[in-house]
């Protein structure tokens, strides 16, 4: 994840024992999506019983042929529970987290020798010296392998998701970090109406990975109640993004005088025959006057 990676889509499947119920939902959703693959997925911990059966977990989704790296989140006070066979730990920082527990969640992974995602917990002018200090943990600890992530919670008051991943991305810059990768967490907060959350992850996260921001997206599989629908979403974000072309993309012109057939008909005449012809851009243009220019963009 980072660098020259393809951004990365993660499904969140919530504490550990629900997870386990939701095996079968889960691989049921997700395999009315065969043309989408999960990358990932991400279990919280908060307990030593829990933390034994990550790799139960992990059999029993692979079982489901859900052999996606499981990841493992837990508090920064619990990270001595960390199990072996985590993908990356996820270590949920707050203000109230002491640097002697950034340490020893550094130290944590870096016995396991798997990556640390922190997930900060905090909003607005605070962010700049939580990124300080877990960089530093990061540093006492010699790990190299590290993840930033900042939750979105569309629904909650004062909500500025967007401006505060921008200003973790401007100070990981500021301290020579800019290779840090950023997870950004969509669909966290209060439950709000399916398509207000809908239009809040994908506006949300769609303008920062625009801006070159987000090298992964996160987002709870139980979301719209559907797992398969979740990640329908995050591979639509990437293709609005223009970072990854899941499907067959249509650009039609608005059509205006010019156009001297039904735009229309065709283009739903044009997609019923093409839109099996994976990863393609195909413009549709009203005429030949400005259409060529206007579908530059296309294949
Ligand atoms: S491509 Fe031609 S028909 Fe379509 S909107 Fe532009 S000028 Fe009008």
């Amino acid at each position: 994840m980072g660098g020259e990676e393809p951004v990365r889509v993660e499904l969140e499947l919530g504490p550990i024992a629900e997870a386990e119920q939701k095996a079968d939902a889960l691989s049921v959703g997700l395999a009315l999506r065969p043309e989408i693959a999960c990358e990932g997925f991400l279990v919280d911990v908060r307990e030593e019983d829990g933390a034994r059966r990550v790799g139960l977990l992990a059999d029993a989704l692979a079982r489901r042929g859900l052999a996606a790296p499981l990841s493992v989140r837990l508090p920064a006070d619990k990270a001595g529970l960390a199990p072996a066979g985590a993908a990356r730990l996820v270590i949920g920082v707050t203000e109230d987290a002491s640097d002697a527990e950034l340490t020893g969640a550094a130290q944590a992974a870096s016995r396991l020798g798997v990556p640390l995602e922190w997930a900060l917990e905090v909003r607005g002018a605070a962010l700049a010296s939580l990124v300080d200090r877990a960089l530093e943990a990061s540093r006492r600890a010699s790990l190299l392998r590290v993840l930033i992530s900042l939750a979105d919670e569309p629904a909650a008051q004062g909500a500025r998701f967007v401006h505060d991943a921008r200003l973790v991305a401007a100070r990981l810059a500021a301290r020579g970090a800019e290779a840090v990768p950023i997870v950004l967490r969509g669909g966290h907060g209060p439950p709000a109406p399916a398509e207000e959350c809908l239009l809040a992850t994908a506006t949300d996260l769609g303008a920062l990975l625009c801006d070159g921001i987000g090298d992964a997206i996160s987002l709870p599989a139980a979301l719209f109640g559907d797992a398969g629908r979740t990640l329908d979403l995050g591979y639509r974000i990437l293709q609005g993004a223009r970072l990854r072309t899941s499907w067959t993309e249509f650009i039609s012109c608005p059509s205006c005088g010019r156009t001297l057939f039904d735009l229309e008909q065709t283009t739903a005449r044009i997609k019923a025959r093409t839109q099996h012809l994976r990863g393609v851009k195909i413009a549709i243009m009203g005429c030949i006057v400005n259409g060529p220019g206007e579908m530059a963009d296309a294949d």
